[in-house]
């Protein structure tokens, strides 16, 4: 395995964030009894465990991209595990600090999962806006926890995909560093249609591209239907290669949704450095629409 020190190091991060998480989950609970994991859309979606699962995994993801290091089999593995011992190292932090009123350690009495097994049944849903109390879960509270441990599970991976979809320098396979961003409004669909269609058509270091980069038609005029599309400046912190990254987005009636379809990233070629015209530098900003031939 190449970059050996680089993989240590990530495994220290995944470690890090995975120790963290366990930590504040637990002072969350103690301080304030709300315990983020347990939290749930319609009972059984477990939203609350996937967060805590991806937040329990995201050292590996921030790790890798300091360290430069490709997701690879291994790493998904690691992940895993740590989002999978996460919630058990969740009931045991609860179990080893729990102290009862009169001043009794729980772990001075009882075993770990003899309190498990009281923790699981014991616990008291609450449903609806109302906070309804529906009483004991009893043996039901083992299969809510089987669905917070596939929470877990998928928080974990989902930190992985995120990993594997982040942009790679083609040329040295190492991570960008991102330099700018810009964003531009569009109102009028055939408006943006055009400046999505023709951006790239023209060379990226001459001034039309600058122009098209530079062109904000709608800024400030947010309403539902206003198209967004944000650009994102990369640069290879090796070879110094570019690669611009685009998302669009759409207003609905109060939300910004993505349209994934419309996603791009594209190489900038060698020697090229696109900041100046990121910040509006060069290409005069212009207020009517650029040529588009
Ligand atoms: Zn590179």
């Amino acid at each position: 395995m190449k970059n050996l020190g680089g993989h240590v190091g990530v495994a220290f991060f995944g470690i890090l964030s995975f120790a963290i998480t366990v930590a504040l989950v637990t002072a969350i609970d103690r301080a304030t009894g709300f315990n983020l994991f347990a939290l749930s859309v319609w009972v059984v979606v477990p939203v609350g465990a996937t967060l805590t699962g991806a937040a329990a995994a995201s050292g590996y993801y921030f790790g890798s991209l300091l360290f430069h290091t490709r997701p690879n089999w291994f790493l998904l593995v690691q992940v895993m595990i740590v989002a999978a011992l996460a919630q058990f190292a969740i009931y045991y932090a609860e179990y080893s600090t729990l102290v009862l009123d009169n001043g009794i350690r729980v772990a001075d009495r009882i075993g770990f999962f003899d309190y498990l097994d009281i923790r699981l049944t014991t616990a008291h849903m609450r449903i609806g806006r109302a906070q309804t109390d529906t009483g004991a879960v009893g043996s039901f509270g083992y299969w809510l926890a089987v669905f917070q441990f596939v929470g877990f599970i998928l928080g974990g991976i989902a930190t992985y995909v995120f990993l594997k979809d982040h942009p790679v320098c083609k040329i040295c396979s190492r991570y960008p560093r991102k330099l700018a961003t810009s964003m531009q409004h569009f109102n009028d669909r055939e408006a943006f249609a055009t400046y999505y269609d023709n951006l790239f058509d023209h060379p990226v270091d001459g001034p039309v591209f600058a122009q098209w980069m530079g062109h904000d038609p709608d800024k400030g005029l947010i309403r539902e239907g206003t198209i967004l599309a944000t650009s994102t400046l990369r640069g290879c912190p090796h070879c110094k290669t570019q690669r611009i990254g685009q998302a669009v987005q759409i207003m609905g009636k109060s939300d910004w949704s993505a349209v994934p379809s419309l996603t791009r990233d594209v190489g900038i070629p060698q020697d090229i450095d696109l900041r100046p015209v990121f910040k509006g530098e060069t290409g005069r900003r212009i207020s009517a629409q650029p040529a588009s031939a």
